[in-house]
Parts: C-alpha cells; structure tokens; sequence
C-alpha cells in the first residue's frame, strides 16, 4: 500500500520527471505509471530497456504541455531554432560561380562575399555553432514550424471555455512523489508522478484532477478505448493515490456511495476518476504492477 504521498513542487517543466538518474531495477528507482504498465508486461524488458538520451528531441507533446500549462517556463528552458540561416559565401562577379577560393581562375576576377538565406542544416559552421550554444544553456531546441504547430494547438485548447476555467483554478504540473510499502517483502519502493492540473482551492472545480493528452482523435468513443488499451487508468490511478491527501470533494458530502468507499483503506475521496469504474481497475492493476515488482 501506499503510505506516504507528497506534493513536491508545482509547475514543473514538461520534462521534470522524464529520465531518473537512477538505473532501472535499483531499488531506489522511482517508478512512474508507465513504468508499472510496461513492467507487468514484461519485467525483463522493462529492466533492460536502455534510459533515453538526455538531449533527446522534444516532441509535440512536450511542447503542448509547455505552451499550455507553463508557458513562462518557456524561455528559460526551451529555444526555438530557426528555419533559415544567413550563408555567407563568395562569388565571381562575372561568372557566378560560388567557391571558398578569394580568386576566380577562370575569369581572374577577385570573389565578393555574398549572404543568403538557406534552410537550417545540421552541418553548416554558423548552424553547428549555434545548436552547441544552446546545449550549453540548457535549452531544449524545438524547430520553427513544430513550435507554430504547438502554439495552433494550445490556442484552440485555450478556447474552449470548460478547460481554461479548469485551467484557470488549477495548479499545474504538480509533482508527486510517493512511497509504495510492500508487506510480504518489507520493501519500501518509491514513486513519482507529474499532475496536469489539480484542484488549487475554493473554486468549482476542485473536485478534479487532470491529465493532459494528446492524441489523434478526441472523440469520446475512440478516445475511451485508445486510453484503456494504453493504460491511462492504471497512470490515473497512480496520480489520483499520490494526490489522495490533498483532494476535497465537498460535493460527496452525505452521498452514501461515496461514503461506502471512504470507509475502505484504500479508497480515494473525490477526484474525477474514483467515480470511474476504470479508475478503480487502474487501482487494482497498479497494485498488481507494484507487486510484480517485488516477486
Ligand atoms: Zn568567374
């Protein structure tokens, strides 16, 4: 069970809890929702799969989540490379040919510097310089047209007016950090999770948590079942355990349901997904998940 639950800190970057420094299989690696999917399949796989580089290319979902739910994290930890870069080259004013060598032979004519714009590439000296420079910093490269893209994205997401309200009386990207204590064995195994949105307080929507997805097609029909066969309700669950202490749920007051599964330990109060039946299976296979983990 779980017996400890700690908020450690709000608005994250994207990235907070992407690669643990710790290798998998140690007994001090903390284990994420996905971690417990992909270990219940196969623990073996799951050990030997290697981390992912630290430099690794952020994706549209990275940057969604930045953009909608930290954008002013943004600048200090994120660039976006440009989709041109200023050429210089020399060329023959006569003949027009382009070489490195101050002198046409052919026309014995001395070469003018020349600037043009080209396409980024990974090759050209200013490009190369440029991308160096911003490793150095710190900063996540994200192309031009990706970040035009995310930022179409988060403008239409922002539109809708039930998720900016939600997202207005929310904290964002909350990190959670837990302990799984495992009887039979005696170990204590430690866990993590980064929360969307969760409920900051006296307003109508505190009653929920929130992940944020991205996916090809949000109708409700294929998004229920794309979610379930991927397991975002053993993830959910997980969320949902670690925040259990600092969930209200004032509407539950006196419903008799409700009150029935307070008085089970494990039960959760309130939260979106302790009325959902699959939630309560994600709950169940997350303990499953914990378990394989120790025999
Ligand atoms: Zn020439």
């Amino acid at each position: 069970m779980i017996t400890s639950a700690t908020i450690t800190g709000t608005d994250a970057p994207p990235t907070a809890l992407a690669v643990p420094e710790q290798t998998r299989g140690a007994l001090d690696y903390p284990l994420d929702g996905w971690d417990l999917i992909d270990f219940g399949r196969s623990p073996d796989r799951w050990v030997n799969t290697p981390k992912p580089e630290k430099e690794d290319k952020p994706d549209f979902s990275e940057i969604v989540r930045l953009l909608h739910l930290t954008p002013h994290l943004a600048p200090s930890h994120y660039i976006q490379r440009p989709a041109t870069y200023q050429a210089m080259f020399m060329t023959c004013p006569i003949c027009g040919s382009s070489s490195s060598a101050k002198v046409c032979r052919t026309c014995n004519t001395a070469r003018a510097n020349v600037t043009e714009q080209k396409p980024w590439t990974g090759t050209a000296k200013y490009c190369v310089a440029w991308t160096q420079d911003a490793v150095r910093r710190g900063l996540r490269i994200v192309s031009e047209s990706e970040w035009e893209k995310a930022s179409q994205a988060v403008a239409r997401h922002n539109a809708d007016s039930e998720i900016a309200d939600l997202h207005q009386q929310s904290s964002h990207q909350v990190v959670l950090t837990g302990v799984w204590h495992d009887a039979a064995t005696g170990l204590d195994i430690p866990l993590r999770s980064l929360l969307a949105y969760a409920p900051s307080g006296g307003t109508s929507h505190d009653d929920k948590l929130g992940s944020l997805s991205i996916t090809r097609d949000a109708s409700p029909t294929y998004w229920a079942a794309s979610a379930y066969s991927r397991g975002q309700h053993i993830v959910a669950a997980l969320k949902h355990d670690l925040c259990k202490p600092e969930i209200r749920c004032p509407k539950s007051e006196g419903n008799p349901k409700s009150e029935a599964r307070r008085s089970k330990p494990e039960a959760s109060q309130g939260g979106f997904s302790s009325e959902d039946t699959k939630t309560q299976r994600g709950k169940a296979a997350t303990q499953r998940g914990v378990n394989h983990g120790l025999h």
